[in-house]
């Protein structure tokens, strides 16, 4: 099933007036999330095919598997397979090595990220140093704060964050399926904050 196309990209306002992403960016952030710099793909069928996501399921956390690589380039890398047309890929958020989030797909609809799951989750890419594909304390943080305050706006708990490996055995995020605890203690502090923003929220 697809949006129909109207013919105009969806723009910044436009796509903050969607009920499914009403509040903004003041509103976001007195609910826990961290600053997120929304720059929506165009609509094409190699990064953005505008698929509805009837239900959010889950959240899957992945890597970029490029080393230094900044959220800003991975997401113009998005953009760009509408010409390149080089391969489907996608994720609705890149988080950055200084913190910076950036959005690239509205959370109603697809992304081609997670494989199978698509049709129901929520990917966020981090980006990392180096090749052992740890996050930094930057970008550990912006994730953490944004992956819980997303389990807060779709009732999800940390049961439903996911890694791309627990879909396809996929070795991604790679330094949280080689090391099991890392990934634990991700999912502990995600827990922790989103108690945080619950609090935050006067619920
Ligand atoms: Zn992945």
């Amino acid at each position: 099933m697809r949006i129909e196309q109207s013919g105009l990209e969806i723009d910044q306002q436009s796509w903050s007036q969607q009920s499914s992403e009403g509040g903004g960016q003041e509103q976001w952030q007195a609910e826990g999330a961290p600053y997120i710099d929304v720059e929506l793909l165009t609509p094409n069928s190699y990064s953005r095919p505008q698929i509805p996501i009837e239900q959010v399921n889950y959240i899957a956390i992945h890597y970029t598997a490029n080393p230094g690589s900044t959220a800003i380039s991975n997401r113009n890398y998005f953009e760009n397979l509408a010409t390149t047309q080089d391969n489907k890929v996608s994720s609705h958020f890149v988080v950055g090595l200084d913190g910076e989030v950036v959005q690239c797909i509205p959370t109603s609809e697809m992304s081609y990220a997670t494989n199978a799951r698509n049709v129901d989750t929520i990917s966020i890419e981090c980006c990392h140093p180096d090749e052992t594909g740890q996050f930094n304390d930057a970008t550990y943080s912006s994730a953490v704060k944004l992956t819980a305050w997303l389990c807060t706006r779709f009732g999800l708990d940390t049961d439903q964050v996911i890694r791309h490996y627990d879909v396809t055995g996929k070795d991604c995020p790679k330094y949280y399926v080689e090391n099991p605890d890392a990934w634990f203690r991700m999912k502990s502090d995600i827990a922790a904050q989103i108690q945080t923003d619950y609090e935050l929220q006067g619920k």
